[in-house]
This record gives C-alpha cells, sequence and structure tokens, in this order.
C-alpha cells in the first residue's frame, strides 16, 4: 500500500502480529452522504475485505462526527438540541452503509461521547506547552511547538507567523495557523461544563482522542479522503505525538476525490449527488458500489450514469454465469484448460489487491475467466471439476466486491418510502414508478394468465401481457422451471 507518510509504497502488517489497528475518519452527520464520501467509505470496506481475505484480522474503529461548527449551526438555526438534529442523519447514514453493503467496522464511536478524552487531551498538550487559552476561553494548538508540522501534506510552512490563530475548523492551506482544540461556550450554543472551562471541543481533537483511546498511542494504519489530509489529518499528528512522542499512525492511506461528469461534484454544478438521489433515478445499489471502487483509491474516478450502466451490465454478466455455472448439469471430469484458467484467474485476482489495492486490475482476470468458461460451457467442455474450481474463485472475488447476490430491491424499495417521507417523490424516475405501480400479487396474477394463454395458444395474449409488464418495468424469464420475473 502507497504509505502518504513515506511517500512509497509498503507492507501492510499489523505491528502486534495479531490484528491491523486502523482508523478511518467517519461522516459529518449534519447532511446525507454524498458519493465522494461513499467512494472513501467503499475504498475502506475493500481494503477491510481484502485483509480479512487473506488473513488479516482487523481491529478498525470509526467516528461518527456528530458535534462540529455546521452542526450547532444548523441545530441553532433549527432550535433544537444538536442530539434532535443528528439522529435522523446518523440512521441514515447506517442505512446508507448497509445499503452499499458497507462492512460495519469493528467500533463505531460517537464523538459526543467522548469529551472528557478530548478534554484530557487538551489538559496534555498545555502541560507539554503545546497548548494555550486566549482570553475568552479558547484552547489552541500551537504550531511553533512541534516542527514536523506538515510531513504528512508536505506542505512548508516556515512561513507561518506564531500565534495568528483560526478558529473554524475547516481551512485552507495558507490559513495554517495555531487551531482551535477548544472553543469557549457561546451564547445559545451548545456547550459542555469541563475542567478546562465551559465550551465545545474543535474537530481535530476528536480522532486524535478516539483513535489512542481504542489503538493506543501508536497504530498500524489511518484512513481518509484526501480533502483531509490538511488541515485535518496534520493537526491529528500534532496533537497526538506532541503529547505521546511517538508516531501517531505509521501507515496513511489516502482516497482520491471523484468528479461527476468530469467536473468537482458541487451543489451549484448541480452534478452533486447522495446515494438516495441515484437510487431514485432508478439506479441499483450493486451497480453504485461497483462503479464507486472501479478505479483504484489513489486516483481519479470520473463518475459518470455510463459507468454506472457499464457496472450494472457487468454485475449483470458475473450473476447469470454464476446462475449458469451452479444450475448447470455438468458431466463428471476436468477441462485442464479451465483449471488453469482458475487458478492464474484467482492468482492475478489476489496479486492485484494486494499490489496498492488495485481494485482495476483485479477485475479483470475474473471476467476473463468468465469468458473463457462460457466459451468452454458452449462448446460442451466444461464439467463437474470445472464447476468445483471456479465457484471458489468467484466466492473470492465476491468476499470483497460484494455484488454477486441480488439484493438488490430492498434498497430500492426503502430509498422510495424515504423519498414518499421526505416529499422528494418528483425525482423518481418514470421506469421505477412504474415498476412500482404492480404489486407482487398482481404480477403474479398477470404471469399465471400469460402462462395459461401461452397454454391455450393464445400467443397475441401472452405477448401482449409479456409487454405490458415489460413497460411496467418486470422483466419475465422462461427457464425450465417455469417463469421467473424481476423488476428492473
Ligand atoms: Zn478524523
Amino acid at each position: 500500500m502507497y504509505n502518504t507518510l513515506t511517500g512509497q509504497i509498503e507492507p501492510l502488517e499489523p505491528a502486534d502480529g495479531k490484528a491491523l489497528r486502523m482508523y478511518a475518519c467517519g461522516p459529518t452527520v449534519y447532511d446525507y452522504g454524498h458519493i465522494g464520501n461513499f467512494r472513501t467509505f467503499l475504498q475502506v470496506d475493500i481494503l477491510r475485505r481484502a485483509l480479512k481475505l487473506t488473513g488479516t484480522a482487523l481491529r478498525h474503529v470509526m467516528n461518527i462526527t456528530d458535534v462540529d461548527d455546521k452542526i450547532i449551526r444548523n441545530a441553532a438555526e433549527a432550535g433544537v438540541p444538536i442530539g434532535d438534529y443528528t439522529k435522523k442523519y446518523v440512521e441514515a447514514f447506517f442505512e446508507d452503509l448497509e445499503w452499499l453493503r458497507i462492512e460495519r467496522p469493528e467500533l463505531m464511536v460517537h464523538a459526543t461521547k467522548h469529551i472528557p478524552q478530548r478534554v484530557t487531551l487538551v489538559e496534555k498538550l498545555a502541560a507539554a506547552g503545546a497548548a494555550y487559552k486566549t482570553e475568552d476561553g479558547s484552547w489552541y494548538f500551537r504550531l511553533r511547538s512541534f516542527p514536523e508540522y506538515g510531513k504528512l501534506s508536505k506542505k512548508d510552512l516556515s512561513g507561518m507567523e506564531d500565534g495568528a490563530r483560526v478558529d473554524v475548523d475547516e481551512y485552507e492551506k495558507d490559513s495554517a495557523r495555531d487551531f482551535a482544540l477548544w472553543k469557549a461556550a457561546k451564547p445559545g450554543e451548545t456547550s459542555w461544563d469541563t475542567a478546562i472551562g465551559r465550551g465545545r471541543p474543535g474537530w481535530h481533537i476528536e480522532c486524535s482522542a478516539m483513535a489512542m483511546e481504542y489503538l493506543g498511542e501508536s497504530f498500524d494504519l489511518h484512513a481518509g479522503g484526501e480533502d483531509l489530509m490538511f488541515p485535518h489529518h496534520e493537526n491529528e499528528i500534532a496533537q497526538s505525538e506532541s503529547v505521546t512522542h511517538k508516531t501517531f499512525a505509521r501507515h496513511w492511506m489516502h482516497v482520491r476525490f471523484l468528479l461527476v461528469d468530469g467536473r468537482k461534484m458541487s451543489k451549484s454544478e448541480g452534478n452533486f449527488y447522495t446515494l438516495r438521489d441515484l437510487l431514485l433515478r432508478g439506479y441499483k445499489a450493486s451497480a453504485i458500489r461497483l462503479a464507486l471502487v472501479s478505479v483504484p483509491y489513489g486516483h481519479q474516478l470520473n463518475f459518470t450514469c455510463g459507468g454506472l450502466t457499464e457496472a450494472t451490465k457487468a454485475i449483470e454478466r458475473l450473476r447469470t454465469f454464476k446462475e449458469r455455472v451452479t444450475a448447470g448439469n455438468f458431466a463428471a471430469g476436468e477441462n485442464s484448460a479451465i483449471q488453469e484458467a482458475a487458478k492464474k484467474a484467482r492468482a492475478d485476482y489476489l496479486e492485484a489487491l494486494a499490489n496498492d489495492l488495485n481494485t482495476a486490475d483485479a477485475r479483470a482476470p475474473i471476467f476473463e475467466l468468465v469468458r473463457a468458461a462460457n466459451t468452454a460451457m458452449d462448446q460442451g467442455q466444461f464439467f463437474s471439476g470445472d464447476r468445483d474450481a471456479v465457484l471458489p474463485v468467484l466466492a473470492d472475488f465476491d468476499a470483497v466486491f460484494d455484488v454477486l447476490e441480488d439484493r438488490d430491491a430492498e434498497p430500492t424499495r426503502r430509498a422510495l418510502e424515504w423519498a414518499k417521507e421526505a416529499g422528494r417523490m418528483g425525482e423518481v424516475a418514470p421506469e421505477l414508478l412504474a415498476a412500482r405501480s404492480l404489486s407482487d400479487e398482481q404480477i403474479e396474477a398477470l404471469v399465471a394468465e400469460r402462462t395459461a394463454a401461452k397454454k391455450a395458444r393464445n400467443f397475441a395474449r401472452a405477448d401482449a401481457i409479456r409487454n405490458e409488464l415489460m413497460e411496467k418495468g418486470v422483466i419475465l424469464e422462461d427457464s425450465k422451471d417455469g417463469v421467473k420475473w424481476k423488476r428492473k
């Protein structure tokens, strides 16, 4: 894995020889997560799963930022306590994770439940001469006390003025200044009464305090989006190492931004998407998952509708193949070419994952195997021993990519329920609405009527029913076990 801290590709291994201790910055729950956020969480999920597949145990911590500048501001505007304000976004985040099949980390920890740990850390920083209090009762980190500041983002901050301060949680690189650890209470805003005064924590101290609480002073890997490298991660290092004098995280993984249709995603550009937006447009959760991980984490992904369609087709191809192999009646024996192809596909797949988590290269050998096996089946050269060789390779692929099983109906159904409650039915794609206009029972009845019509050789009626269902987004598949149907 590429390590941002050292600028080199390095082995990623648990220092204790047991479990990889990793921390990944989680969401700030002031809104629904957008696909840029989820690209990061998905790439971390791919890492998790690849490590587990190759036998590495994990202790993975993710924080939920449920207090920060934006949350406090929005909650105050809405006139509700911050917990009431964030509740629906926390719930939505957990739902989104489930829909995208992102595994839950071993520990998910809330910022508001760790105020004392942050206060203690500020006290330690003050004792070490790295924090000072201002007249209004806020606490700041003294950048000059940590000469290594900038070592992660490789920024030269030598021109920085000592004592110049910034009190917002997010800021640009030219405002690298002493940053807030603790902010004095302001009237009407949420605050806590603590040993260092009445106020609320700055954002950056959250990850230092929680990472060290659950992973120790020094741990294996810290991950996050590239936008967090500076100042957030740089500040985390400064806050932690000023107290411990140990390397905070040995390895840093940064997931690059995505573009949407070749441009930076933004609400003003009209190319800003949450997971829910895409589900309402009729894209399937599995396709969104695959599209978001189709380019390796260290490269920019250009997210497009074309990419989603490609992912949809790729998944369809894999699912159809798996069904063909599973349900097929094959003679006993083996085709040595398929045996070889399966072995090679597995080796190439694992090698690509081990090579800085190259998801694009990892996909390719699986599709090559599908092609070879399909051809062999077409030619009657595929045997039961080949099935036993091919299915485990698919299982290994799915242990990481997790798109083979069709679980797409549920996220779409729940997103539609959500749209109804949120008053956003106007954004739902017409095909999707049509597909939901028939209940399962109505579809079953039409399918039965079509079967009867065919039996009675009334093919016109049978075709009419098929077309009607198609228009309403229901696809029929005639198989030897009867007619199967599914929603588009
Ligand atoms: Zn963080």
